[in-house]
């Protein structure tokens, strides 16, 4: 019973335009793709949803299928050893081909059979992994899926791993590839990884787990496990993106300007791009965009302010709380445009700027002078 609860709860969050709320790295791309497309997949989310892609062909299909285990096995195995590593154990060659065996035999057994022949691909390129075992240094102590959140410009990322070095605290990425595909897949992991480095030089960003604290990582690492060459295994980010308050700012100002008055952004010049654009037909006009502020931090100072009035004891009503801040709720389209997304803001607002944590909500507000 209770799981069913829990799966309808998580069935309706994830079926809310949550990019309404925060901004995410799918956000960045595609602004820095262009700013109107993000404005037109903000106009979008109403509509209904697009036509199913056709199945793809039997064969395609068990190659898609062959594929999945291979990445969920590689993922999993990849698991075994950072926790093994985590331990101080060094882990040999023995003990990582019998706890491979086990995974494989799992992930197939737990996932529907498999054909013999694809089975044989499996296992040539699982032997691949093996090399992980030579190329990653000392695990101290690890996290896995951390909840990265930047609360100034509410913007969040969820990496695979968070582990200690030997030299300090590092985001961990891993990409189950084939070696021939490590170039293309390297350019867009590098990209995500610059965003979370961007993501976390700001004092009101942090790390966290179920509610726990965690230290802040000083840089990334993205982890290719079948890589055949030493150094092609393990690649390091250090940097981010100078630009990327600006960007974040700027993504707010669409987004908010797309939902209340679907207008678009003024750009400078068309560019080549425009010319195999889906939105080419209805990409007119365009014009400078007001400032909006994060919705949830207004929602969260709202609430404080209705709390202090009200005191802390006392339950806030979604009614009560939006008539607070009229003009910033009034640039989000006022009650009407808010009320259908009410859950969605609710969650992300105490996600982001929880009331225990006052200090943070001001440090936000004042910052977006609020
Ligand atoms: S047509 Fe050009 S300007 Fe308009 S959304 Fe597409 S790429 Fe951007």
């Amino acid at each position: 019973m209770r799981f069913k609860v829990q799966s309808a709860w998580w069935l309706i969050l994830t079926t809310l335009p949550s990019f309404l709320f925060t901004v995410s790295f799918n956000d960045f791309k595609i602004y820095k793709d262009c700013p109107r497309k993000l404005s037109f997949k903000v106009m979008d989310f109403s509509k209904k949803p697009s036509e199913p892609r056709p199945e793809p062909s039997p064969a395609r299909s068990r190659t898609l299928k062959v594929a999945s285990k291979i990445g969920i096995i590689g993922e999993r195995i990849q698991k075994e050893i950072i926790s093994a590593r985590e331990l101080g154990r060094e882990v040999s060659e023995e003990d990582f081909k019998k706890s491979m065996k086990a995974v494989v035999t799992k992930t197939i057994a737990g996932r529907g059979s498999i054909e013999k022949k694809h089975r044989r691909r499996l296992l040539r390129e699982l032997s691949d992994v093996e090399y992980l075992l030579k190329g990653l240094p000392k695990v101290y102590r690890h996290y896995e899926h951390p909840f990265l959140r930047n609360r100034y410009v509410c913007s969040k990322g969820i990496p695979d791993f968070l582990v200690r070095l030997y030299d300090g605290w590092y985001i961990i990425e891993v990409k189950n590839v084939a070696p021939e595909s490590i170039g293309t897949v390297f350019i867009t992991a590098k990209e995500k990884m610059r965003f979370y480095n961007a993501l976390l030089r700001d004092r009101l960003s942090d790390a966290e787990l179920r509610n726990r604290l965690l230290p802040k990582p000083k840089a990334a690492k993205i982890v290719f496990p079948r890589a055949s060459e030493p150094e092609e295994k393990i690649q390091s980010v250090s940097v981010g993106f100078p630009e990327f308050p600006r960007i974040a700012k700027d993504i707010w100002n669409i987004k908010c300007s797309a939902f209340v008055y679907r207008s678009l952004p003024q750009l400078t010049k068309e560019s080549e791009k425009c010319r195999v654009c889906k939105y080419r037909r209805r990409c007119r006009g365009g014009e400078v965009l007001d400032r909006a502020k994060p919705l949830p931090l207004v929602y969260a100072a709202a609430k404080l302010d209705l709390m202090e009035r009200k005191g802390a004891e006392t339950p806030l009503k979604f009614k009560e709380v939006i008539r607070l801040f009229p003009n910033e709720i009034e640039s989000w389209g006022g009650p009407r445009k808010i009320k259908p997304i009410e859950l969605g803001l609710k969650h992300v607002s105490n996600e982001f700027y929880p009331l225990k944590r006052e200090k943070i909500v001001l440090n936000a507000m004042r910052r977006w002078r609020l």
